[in-house]
């Protein structure tokens, strides 16, 4: 038996992202009760730093114990009912996801198609809307991880609303590294992952519900067929308002470390991080230009922490290539999935990662291993 020494690499795929020595410590605390008066502390503190990073005033703003697919999971379950209808809009893998979610929930999931590596298109979603106006709720990934894309999310919230629709907004990867508005935007259900722009370890889904929103699911007719999930029995754990109830036993590490990301971010300022990001994605597409490689993405919905590079042709194993690049770099780049699976890399500068350094080493490295 021997103690697991993992190696020490920089992260530049579609998450996780790399994790300040400042989040480590803070993880490598004591554990505490959950039910500790400090860990309550910590749990208002970080509802209150998820608010400003969400940029909303909803009370029922708080952390899931487990990562961004179960905060996808847990928007489906609580606003549908056997029988609904949701309009899922599809540009990517997430998008694909989100249907089955609708369909396991058993409700009907009305599908809008955009191609792989274009935004979801707001005029389609307005005429699939005319043509359901039962339609419960739109859905939509804000930030699509699987491309590079960049969806506008402001619009398409506006539209569905216009339509009497809530929206349930995938922000994994767009929570602390492109713009989101919560409130301004009327978003009614949003999840995020800890480990892509918030530079957390993986594991945790920071979530926020609307009025209108827990309005929907105080109206419920039939459970939530998900325990885990309720959020009738989770807001209970997480709300002090009639004492705290023992619902599971929180990651009491994992949030400290959350806390202290949050507390970076907040150090940095929201929009300087925006701003990073943006800076650090420049350097990195003018480095990737010189080089002859192209972007997949239109530069108007490109986003900044997901780069989607095309391999060049003359390429034969890029398998090979992104295996030395870990090898003799200690550099991980994310592979193409779906229909772009040996077609693309994806270089992301998630939270942490999007530094110059990282910016640099990706750069020379490639310039290297494609040589
Ligand atoms: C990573 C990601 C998810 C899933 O998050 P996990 O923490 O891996 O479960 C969902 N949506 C998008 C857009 C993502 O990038």
């Amino acid at each position: 038996m021997s103690v697991f020494t993992p190696p020490k690499r920089t992260l530049m795929g579609p998450g996780p992202s790399d994790v300040p020595e400042r989040i480590l410590e803070a993880m490598s605390q004591p554990t505490i009760g959950h039910f500790d008066p400090a860990f309550q502390g910590l749990m208002d503190d970080i509802k209150g730093l998820l608010k400003y990073a969400f940029r909303t005033e909803n009370a029922l703003t708080f952390p899931l114990s487990a990562p961004g697919s179960a905060g996808m999971e847990c928007c489906f379950v609580n606003l549908l009912e056997p029988g609904d209808k949701a309009v899922v809009c599809r540009n990517g893998v997430f998008g694909g996801r989100m249907i089955e979610n609708v369909e396991r929930c058993g409700a009907i999931a009305v599908v809008v198609e955009s191609d792989w590596g274009e935004p979801v298109d707001p005029g389609l979603l307005e005429e699939t809307l005319k043509d359901h106006p039962d339609a419960k709720l739109v859905a939509f990934v804000q930030a699509e991880t699987s491309t590079g894309v960049s969806s506008d999310a402001k619009t398409l919230c506006r539209i569905a609303r216009e339509h009497d629709c809530l929206t349930v907004v995938d922000a994994v990867t767009s929570l602390g590294g492109t713009p989101l508005e919560v409130d301004k935007w009327g978003i009614d259900a949003v999840y995020s992952g800890s480990q892509k722009c918030l530079s957390c370890p993986p594991g945790l889904s920071p979530v926020s519900f609307s009025e209108r929103a827990l309005d929907a699911i105080r109206n419920r007719k039939t459970k939530v067929q998900s325990w885990f999930l309720d959020l009738s029995l989770v807001m209970d754990y997480w709300d002090g308002a009639g004492g705290r109830t023992y619902h599971h036993t929180a990651p009491v590490n994992a949030m400290y470390g959350l806390h202290e990301s949050l507390c970076i971010l907040k150090e940095e300022g929201l929009e300087e991080a925006w701003a990073r990001h943006r800076t650090m994605h420049e350097k990195l597409r003018d480095g990737l230009e010189d080089m002859g490689l192209e972007l997949l993405v239109k530069p108007d919905y490109r986003l900044p922490q997901l780069n989607t590079v095309k391999i060049p042709d003359h390429v034969t194993d890029e398998a090979a290539l992104r295996k030395r690049l870990l090898e003799e770099f200690n550099l991980e780049i994310g592979a193409g999935l779906g229909a772009l699976a040996g077609k693309v890399w994806r270089l992301g500068l998630m939270g942490h990662s999007a530094r110059q350094e990282n910016v640099e080493l990706c750069l020379g490295a490639l310039r290297r291993v494609l040589n």
